[in-house]
């Protein structure tokens, strides 16, 4: 099954001409993951996004795969433990894009945690998310914990908790998941948006009016059974359908600010409290420290492009400056940065970071099946509750039974390296292959740690189209990815290619900067755009490149 952008008419016909079982409506990590479910269960399957695969929050998370630990305060015991599981799963079936990272948890005289607090909110922790055992919680006296971090702030510190989450690419997970559910038979377009429900005579939905945002035209989808995986547009289709009724979405934002390792070089991963009594997570990355993250309520502004605001970034500068005051962090400082909207569940009398994250499916009178909240970490677990919902309304109507979920032991694309504990020597194989194509080690290494087990692929390009990218005047190596992210991983726009095919405008921004020219040259040329359309898309980038580092600019998106 194809997953490249040149045959978008293509897939789409293929669609339309489908008898599709279900039609998902958002490929965020929700929707990839529901059609990675319902595929792997024989459903016939497709999705439709309306900007980028991972555009809308997935790609503007905190980028963990984690149990929530600060959920155990709320005694959320619930979520804490089936998404804490849910952890070792998605580690074992994608140790590509995730990372297993030690997090400090350093408590202060007068702070809401002690080292009692701490070490028992941890051996819970480890309890419930069933932690194996070289991964279990850690206590660090404060000497130690200063030597792990010499940055952290040394006042009345008295210790340490110590334990292990999952760093990950949320964009990249979430792609990953997808093109696992196309290699099974499942069928995915972006920039295809749904404008219109389609209903039958008994009132019942039977399709969606779509979009192509590309080139406006427009065409009519049909299924068995329509799932609204549609994130922070959750209520947004429900409108549509009449039946936002009952529980309704608050939209709350969360941001996070990227630095230099330079201006702020950052060791060790530290989650820690706030001066008003929050918690937030700083992080090591690529040679860059980020941090964040905010949690506001956010009602008027726009939800396809949400933006950082002067308060946002200061209330992360502020908070960096209480944990590592030596560093004496400035707003100059910031290299990069994004900003997110947590589709949560309204709860009547709860502030942002008081309500729950767990998810809830809702079935309106016509038919249409939403799936509201949760988190990244839990995606697996939240399709297997949705495909168990569809496959059970098609087993009533039409009579045919499907197997329960097929995805706890089934690796995402790029995640064949023999599991978890086989990967670091597959590292260091592919690596050592790539440098005898002529690649640097680093640059191997990279590839095969972004790519996994597809990583053969971007060998390939960059051997065959070496000159192909030399000619073009692209780096061989960024070209090897853009050619990938095109054919492979459905990548349309440079921001498709900058922003969640890499990373890089996040991690990397002088990269971007860079390449950036020679790349969308490269890209009009190969779909032959307009004018009109390669300034869009040109402007958008540059937008993006402005506003990261500009906490107030306000434009919209053009999408
Ligand atoms: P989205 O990713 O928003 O996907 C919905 C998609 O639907 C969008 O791409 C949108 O374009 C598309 N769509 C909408 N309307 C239409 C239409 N009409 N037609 C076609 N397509 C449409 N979770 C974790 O596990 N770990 C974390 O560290 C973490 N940190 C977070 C930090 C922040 C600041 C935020 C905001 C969230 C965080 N989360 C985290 C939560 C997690 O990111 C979300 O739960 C998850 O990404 C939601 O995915 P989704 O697919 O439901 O929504």
């Amino acid at each position: 099954m194809t997953f490249s952008s040149k045959e978008r008419e293509q897939m789409l016909t293929e669609i339309e001409s489908d008898q599709l079982d279900v039609l998902v409506i958002g490929g965020g990590i929700t929707g990839a993951g529901i059609a990675l479910d319902a595929v792997t269960r024989g459903l016939k399957v497709a999705v439709v996004e309306m900007q980028d695969f991972a555009a809308g929050t997935s790609s503007r998370s905190t980028k963990l795969v984690h149990g929530g630990l600060r959920y155990l305060k709320q005694f959320e015991i619930g979520v804490v433990a089936e998404v804490g599981k849910e952890r070792a799963v998605v580690y074992e079936n994608g140790p590509h894009v995730t990372t297993p990272e030690w997090m400090m948890l350093p408590f202060y005289k007068g702070g809401t945690f002690g080292p009692f607090t701490t070490n028992i909110g941890l051996r819970v922790y480890d309890f419930l998310a069933g932690v194996k055992k070289s991964e279990r919680r850690k206590m660090l006296s404060a000497e130690e914990a200063k030597r792990r971090e010499p940055l952290l702030n040394e006042e009345n510190l008295r210790g340490a908790g110590y334990y292990v989450e999952y760093r990950t690419d949320d964009a990249r997970l979430t792609i990953e998941v997808m093109k696992k559910a196309i290699e099974k038979g499942a069928r995915a377009i972006n920039y295809v948006k749904v404008t219109n429900l389609i209903y039958n005579e008994l009132g019942q939905i039977t399709g969606v009016e779509i979009a192509d945002q590309t080139n406006g035209n427009s065409r009519n989808l049909y299924a068995k059974k329509i799932v609204n995986a549609a994130g922070p547009w959750v209520d947004t289709i429900r409108e549509k359908d009449k039946s936002k009724v009952g529980k309704t979405l608050l939209l709350t934002k969360g941001i996070h600010l990227v630095f230099d390792q330079k201006r702020f070089p950052l060791r060790q991963a530290i989650y820690f409290d706030t001066p008003d009594g929050r918690m937030v997570f700083a992080i090591p990355r690529d040679g860059k420290a980020y941090v964040g993250t905010t949690d506001t309520v956010y009602e008027e502004g726009d939800i396809v492009h949400p933006t950082m605001t002067k308060e946002d970034a200061e209330y992360v500068l502020n908070a960096i400056d209480y944990m590592f005051p030596s560093i004496k962090i400035k707003e100059e400082d910031i290299e990069s940065s994004w900003a997110g909207l947590r589709p949560l569940i309204r709860e009547e009398g709860k502030g942002p970071s008081e309500i729950s994250r767990k998810d809830e499916i809702f079935i309106s009178d016509s038919g249409l099946i939403s799936i509201a909240g949760g988190k990244l970490t839990g995606y697996r677990k939240m399709a297997e509750q949705v495909v168990d919902k569809v496959a059970a309304l098609l087993q009533q109507e039409t009579g045919t039974t499907y197997p329960s979920t097929q995805t706890e032991h089934l690796p995402i694309s790029g995640g064949d390296v023999g599991g978890s504990k086989a990967f670091t020597n597959f590292i260091s194989e592919k690596t050592h292959q790539g440098e005898a194509l002529g690649l640097s080690k680093d640059a191997a290494s990279l590839l095969v740690q972004r790519y996994g087990s597809n990583v053969n692929h971007l060998f390939e390009i960059y051997a065959e189209r070496k000159q192909e990218a030399i000619d073009n005047g692209i780096d061989p190596v960024a070209f090897a990815m853009l050619i990938y992210s095109i054919e492979h991983e459905m990548a349309y726009k440079p921001v498709d290619f900058f922003v969640r095919r890499t990373g890089a405008l996040f991690f990397d921004i002088e990269w971007v900067k860079t390449n950036k020219d020679p790349i969308i040259e490269y890209m009009a040329k190969y779909f032959s755009w307009t004018n009109e359309q390669t300034n869009q898309y040109t402007n958008e980038l540059e937008q993006l490149l402005t506003e990261a580092v500009n906490p107030e600019t306000k434009d919209e998106m053009l999408v």
